[in-house]
């Protein structure tokens, strides 16, 4: 197994260097080699994403990504500037298929906003689009009309093979979850009684379904879905949507667990070749000062043994390691409550490597 490690700037050297830790401690056949993106990426070859970087992610079996940006560089011409490198590495991947799970850790439920008993034990994936729908739509762009008013227009779209390939992914998914003999469920979200891109949507997931009876699929309306996500989160168990609903909604959802150092996420290709990453993003603020949580990327970690290596033993060990680690009382400055010990990145990732075994 090759992983192409990318931990970028701000914290992500410190929060990448954890999750390197743990999979090392786990004594598994693999090869990490390390290349600069991001700012680092300029600062090593002017460019965010130097060429010498994008082959090894290419050459890799999965990326495992820290963070990239700093504010240090927003004066940069806009090719050069951090993020940019992160934009086209998804690109060159293909990376079509971004899971983000909204999990909350019942020890951590005082961290959300909503009440207790309303997102206690949550444990949502989103499944969402992510290289088509209106972001990518043509025609689009502002215009002058005949009147001289202007006019922006961007374009819906999305063919049925697009559907299709995002539908098994969730459809996958949500088998792979449960294995607890519980029905898997599949929540496809649309806005099918206005937009006939999302119609088509339905059609799609309605025919594919046939290809998994194992699995309870249902629709909702992207509105009632933001709705509901607040109102009773926990009936959810894979959603699956568009490009533009899912930017939305997994924002949304990942604001239930309260915590954003906590929420790792993947991206996926055609192969399941991956790339993993926390949510979150560089936190130029507390870079340096040992103090960031390293949690979501340790369980970006766990994610790509998971979804790129089909490696459910190790995935599940490196997730009970880090509950166990939380129910030991350890937490970074950013989950911390009464009665809790606080400790530093590197110190919660030693904690999550003794709770291995
Ligand atoms: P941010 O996510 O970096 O930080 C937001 C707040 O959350 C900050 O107060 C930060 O200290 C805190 N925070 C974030 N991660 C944390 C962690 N693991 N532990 C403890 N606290 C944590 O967002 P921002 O401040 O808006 O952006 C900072 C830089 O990150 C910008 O340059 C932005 O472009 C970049 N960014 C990168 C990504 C990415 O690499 N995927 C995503 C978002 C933002």
């Amino acid at each position: 197994m090759k992983i192409a490690v990318l931990p970028g700037d701000g914290i992500g050297p410190e929060i990448v260097a954890q999750a390197v830790k743990v999979l090392n401690a786990l004594n598994l056949d693999i090869e990490m080699t390390e290349a600069p993106i991001g700012g680092a990426g300029y600062e090593a070859a002017c460019d965010p994403l130097p060429a010498a970087t994008l082959q090894l992610a290419k050459d890799a079996d999965a990326v495992l990504l820290g963070a990239v940006g700093d504010w240090k560089y927003d004066q940069l011409e806009r090719h050069l500037r951090p993020e940019r490198g992160l934009l086209r590495i998804r690109k060159e991947l293909n990376l079509f298929a971004n899971l983000r799970p909204a999990l909350l850790y019942p020890e951590l439920a005082g961290a959300s906003t909503l009440k207790p008993e309303v997102v206690s034990g949550l444990d949502i994936m989103i499944v969402r689009e992510l290289t088509g729908d209106i972001y990518f739509g043509q025609p689009r762009g502002i215009s002058t009309l005949p009147n001289g008013e202007r006019e922006g227009v961007n374009t819906m779209r999305y063919c049925e093979s697009e559907i299709r390939r995002i539908g098994r992914v969730a459809f996958d998914i949500a088998m792979k979850r449960r294995q607890d003999g519980q029905k898997a469920k599949v929540c496809s979200v649309d806005k099918a009684n206005v937009l006939e891109a999302t119609e088509l949507w339905r059609q799609v997931m309605i025919e594919l379904s046939a290809e998994y009876p194992e699995v309870e699929l249902s629709h909702m309306y992207v509105d009632n879905a933001a709705m509901q996500l607040i109102r009773a989160p926990k009936q959810f168990d894979v959603m699956v949507t568009g490009n533009i609903f899912g930017d939305i909604l997994s924002d949304e959802a990942s604001m239930l667990t309260g915590s954003i150092g906590m929420l790792p996420s993947a991206s996926l290709d055609e192969n399941n070749k991956g790339m993993y990453e926390p949510s979150h993003g560089s936190a130029p603020d507390i870079a340096g000062k040992d103090i960031a949580n390293p949690l979501a990327t340790i369980l970006s970690a766990a994610m790509m043994l998971r979804y790129t290596f089909n490696d459910e033993a190790n995935a599940l060990k490196i997730e009970n390691a880090v509950k166990k680690a939380l129910a030991q009382g350890y937490r970074t400055a950013d989950i911390l409550t009464e009665g809790c010990k606080q400790v530093g990145c590197n110190a919660m990732g030693d904690a999550v490597v003794a709770a291995l075994n």
